[in-house]
């Protein structure tokens, strides 16, 4: 067969594209009911990926797929908090999740991603959703505004297209519709990048704080830090910054900095996270990434949806991207399953989820502003508000479907800037 041969595949019910978190999630929701699915992943095999904290409230889509004890039998660490560190070092009391909730729910875990989808894919696959690895999609195919299936390059070379009822757009920070259907809108005041890495054999709390997430500001509060602990002994650290300030103004008197040497002026800026990485060992050079805050304006149109950072994501700040990718595969797949009963593919019907779905989202996306201004302090906040201790720790775990968090923005709003809502 030439490289240029193509193929012309069977019908589906759906057709999701790009095996990530979200990906997954939509595809084994819709293919347990019987429905004929079919998922394309680019990648031939697992590879690493950024996004490795998980929040708590993911345990209630982790149970609908069934994979609770999976995760309860892995290797991977045992988050039970969140904690921050200020520009000068000093600590707040680590966020425990379940002093909020005592329930099995407010234990989360900290994921080495290749392992994890790989295991949601996995999971897809055993609910009857066929998985093809190694196409890479180019195009989702339109019959006037309606998605109709797609056409990508397959492992073995030759351009295959499939039809599906409903297209499924899980491609992550590719976002193939809403790139091609011009549907982005950036956040303006979140433009960031970040540069991160793995380290093997870095100083780890103890007990119940070994798993912690850890939100580490610098000296001059002009970035931060997360730590993430993994299996393996190692740590996930990476650096996040307004894009002008870490990637675009850097500058030595013989030339531009290297993205390592940016990375290692920033850590020698951040005294709380120095000492636990002092011997520890840097497993592979930095990797950046930028520009990653964005929404599209519709979750869905005839014929097609989106479903996690193929949607929008926010910021990595409070580790809520997983979270929502998988609660956003959750939702879509609930309406996908009730098109495919209706027969009816409308971007009306498809897009069901959207508001819901944008108004948990938006949430945390106020908690984000309020994190980036630079006077604003969680401290000082809940010795002026106590009774919002609650609604903070909601919105760390997640519960923002399950409960009104809006209670703390009029409180918040006192004492820093929030955004309008975004509303599709
Ligand atoms: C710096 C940074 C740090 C972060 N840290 C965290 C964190 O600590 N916790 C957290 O929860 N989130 C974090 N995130 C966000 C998290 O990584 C994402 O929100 C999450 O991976 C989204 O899942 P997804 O399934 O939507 O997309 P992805 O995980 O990106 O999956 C998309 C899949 O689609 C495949 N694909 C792409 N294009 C095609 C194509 N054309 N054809 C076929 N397949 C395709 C890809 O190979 C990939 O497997 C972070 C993000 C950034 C930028």
């Amino acid at each position: 067969m030439q490289e240029t041969d193509s193929i012309q595949n069977e019908s589906y019910d759906v057709i999701v594209i790009g095996g990530g978190p979200g990906g997954s999630t939509t595809a084994a929701l819709i293919a347990e009911r019987g429905h004929r699915v079919l998922l394309l992943e680019r990648d031939q095999s697992p590879q690493f990926k950024i996004g490795e904290s998980l929040m708590p409230a993911t345990y209630w889509t982790f149970q609908r797929l069934g994979v609770i004890d999976k995760l309860k039998d892995s290797h991977f660490p045992k988050k039970y908090s969140v904690q921050f560190y200020s520009s000068s070092g000093k600590a707040s009391a680590p966020f425990y999740f379940y002093r909020n909730d005592p329930h099995e729910s407010s234990m989360t875990w900290q994921v080495l991603r290749s392992e994890f989808d790989q295991m949601l894919l996995d999971n897809a696959q055993e609910k009857g959703a066929e998985v093809q690895r190694g196409v890479s999609v180019h195009e989702v195919l339109f019959d006037g505004d309606k998605a109709v299936g797609v056409r990508g390059r397959c492992a073995d070379g030759r351009i295959g297209e499939f039809m599906g009822k409903v297209v499924v757009d899980s491609t992550g920070q590719s976002a193939l519709i809403s790139r091609r259907l011009r549907l982005n809108t950036t956040e303006q005041k979140l433009k960031k990048a970040s540069i991160f890495t793995h380290f093997e054999g870095g100083i780890r709390d103890e007990g119940i704080d070994e798993g912690a997430t850890l939100i580490l500001h610098t000296e001059s509060k002009d970035s931060w830090f997360w730590s993430i602990p993994l299996p393996y002994d190692r740590v996930s650290v990476g650096v996040v910054g307004d894009l002008d300030y870490l990637l675009q103004d850097r500058r030595k008197s013989d030339g531009t900095l290297s993205h390592q040497e940016i990375f290692d002026e920033e850590l020698a800026k951040c005294p709380a996270l120095q000492p636990r990485l002092t011997d520890a060992k840097q497993l592979f050079p930095v990797k950046v990434t930028k520009d990653f805050s964005y929404r599209a304006n519709r979750v869905a149109g005839d014929g097609w949806v989106l479903v996690g950072d193929a949607f929008g994501f926010l910021d990595p700040v409070y580790s809520s991207g997983l979270f929502l990718a998988l609660k956003s595969g959750e939702m879509a797949a609930d309406t996908i399953n009730q098109a495919l009963e209706k027969e009816d593919f409308s971007a009306e019907q498809l897009g069901r989820f959207g508001p819901d779905f944008v108004a948990g989202m938006e949430a945390i996306r106020k908690l984000v502003y309020a994190f980036y201004t630079k006077d604003f302090s969680f401290g000082r906040f809940l010795q002026r508000f106590p009774d919002c201790q609650q609604g903070i720790v909601d919105i760390l775990s997640g519960n923002v479907y399950r409960t009104d968090v809006t209670g703390i923005f009029g409180p918040m709003a006192e004492m820093c800037s929030l955004p309008e809502d975004m509303r599709l």
